[in-house]
């Protein structure tokens, strides 16, 4: 498409993104995902019928990469690739959590950062949208090697980041321990103590209820997908994969609200309880995971459950909501196949683009409300974003007002999809997200004109 083409069409705009970076698969999957519903959308209305303005919206405002050299315990020494995608300001400074996996390439980032836009537009918040990280593995490292690592990613990226510019917080592989680290250097470095991250602990800022906040927000929208479809969430059966962050405040919320929670995984497997995972159950998968930083597999020693190598999803488990919960692309059409065959009523992602097309295809069609990550699991970034709000002010809020803060802010999603994705009584939440995330940043981005 050239940039004075006047013609806005969905194919014109994915084979530029295609013939300008065309090693990327993720980030050209997420913009079909969301630009099926927008390109339409604009296309009717004389506002938004611009070619240049999707070229704006596709193209990251910046992307830093550096080198991050550290040292093992051995003294080996190993170089890592850092990175950090602003993908767009327009609507706040930049926000979005950092990744430290092997699998994190640019692809990865862009399609993540491009994501993050659309949510953070959706909370209602001022925040603009990025991701980052580092094709570094945590798995297995020491808490020493851990540390050195995220202080010579800081040194790397300090300079780029700031509390009116763009603030970092924790993905996969980057939880309240890492954040610590990469905030400690920060301070150094700068002399500064400001809220340049978010996850931090709450002895430095943190906000209360954050690593809450992604599980917890994702089961409160699940309840309203399910109100709206006259369903129940009392009594559910629930596949939720991963065992991480967000699954296991995912997991803890769903059986506070009479769900039954029937897996959780990692990527060597996945544990299955029929009679379903109790609070104590839990409890020793987040020590597990968390301190002991141990596989899903030793819970059979710990608890009656069976494991299996693979995801819950063709487990062929009986099993009314689906929730993945780990990475992209987990979740695939044979997948949905089976789920739906169980008796599926409702997918919700809580992690980020975890079902592929195909399966997403599938949902549409069986009329199966889907929720994708950009509505469902924007939770963690509101809190992320209320935590900005406390460090601005110096103050601390209670627990019971950052959750009331929570549940309005996903009914507020929750409403702006209905509002439109609503067709003959049945919400298309891929559609109606897309295009409410994208009216907002489009609206900023014309009236700032060409920049
Ligand atoms: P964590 O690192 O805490 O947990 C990730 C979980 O997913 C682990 O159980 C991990 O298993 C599993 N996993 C990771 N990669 C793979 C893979 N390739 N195949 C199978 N399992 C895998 O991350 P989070 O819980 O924070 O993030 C999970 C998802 O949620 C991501 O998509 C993230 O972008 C998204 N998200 C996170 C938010 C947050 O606030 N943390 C906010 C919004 C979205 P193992 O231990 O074996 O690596």
């Amino acid at each position: 498409m050239s940039e004075n083409s006047t013609e806005l069409s969905l194919e014109q705009v994915l084979e530029r993104a295609r013939m300008r970076d065309p090693h990327q698969p993720e980030f050209h999957q997420a913009l079909h995902e969301v630009l099926q519903w927008v390109v339409p959308f604009a296309a009717s209305r004389p506002v938004y019928n611009h070619p240049a303005l999707f070229s704006k919206l596709t193209e990251p405002e910046r992307i830093i990469q550096f080198r991050v050299p550290w040292t093992d315990d051995d003294g080996q020494e190993h170089i890592s690739r850092g990175y950090r995608v602003q993908f767009s300001s327009v609507i706040g400074p930049c926000k979005g959590g950092l990744r430290f996996h092997p699998s994190v390439n640019l692809s990865v980032l862009k399609f993540l950062a491009f994501e993050q836009v659309f949510k953070n537009s959706l909370t209602g918040l001022p925040m603009g949208g990025a991701k980052g990280g580092a094709d570094f593995s945590p798995k297995g490292r020491s808490d020493a090697e851990i540390m050195r690592f995220c202080q010579s990613f800081m040194t790397g990226l300090y300079n780029h980041i700031g509390p009116e510019t763009d603030i970092p917080a924790g993905d996969i592989g980057v939880g309240s321990r890492e954040i610590g680290y990469l905030f400690g250097q920060y301070r150094r470095i700068t002399g500064t103590f400001s809220g340049v991250l978010t996850g931090k602990g709450e002895a430095f800022g943190g906000s209360i209820l954050r690593p809450e906040a992604t599980g917890y927000g994702l089961l409160y929208f699940t309840k309203e997908m399910l109100d709206a479809a006259g369903k129940q969430m009392d009594g559910i059966r629930v596949l939720i994969s991963g065992s991480g962050n967000v699954a296991q405040f995912a997991c803890r919320k769903a059986i506070e609200m009479g769900a039954k929670v029937l897996s959780m995984s990692d990527s060597d497997g996945y544990i299955f309880k029929e009679e379903g995972l109790t609070d104590e159950d839990l409890d020793f998968i987040m020590e597990l995971k968390n301190e002991k930083r141990g596989r899903i597999k030793a819970c059979q020693e710990a608890f009656a459950c069976s494991w299996y190598e693979g995801t819950p999803w063709r487990h062929g488990a009986k099993a009314g909501l689906a929730l993945p919960c780990a990475t992209q692309n987990e979740l695939d059409a044979d997948d949905a196949r089976t789920l739906i065959e169980n008796g599926l009523l409702a997918v919700a992602e809580g992690a980020n683009m975890p079902c592929t097309e195909k399966a997403v295809k599938l949902f549409h069609k069986h009329q199966i409300p889907f929720a994708p990550g950009k509505a469902a699991n924007a939770g963690g970034v509101s809190v992320s974003g209320l935590e900005m709000s406390q460090n601005s002010i110096r103050m601390s809020w209670s627990a019971e007002r950052v959750d009331d803060e929570l549940h309005r802010i996903m009914h507020d999603i929750h409403e702006k999809c209905r509002s439109f994705g609503e067709t003959d009584g049945s919400i298309n939440y891929e559609k109606g997200a897309a295009i409410a995330g994208f009216i907002k940043v489009a609206d900023a981005m014309i009236a700032q004109g060409h920049v």
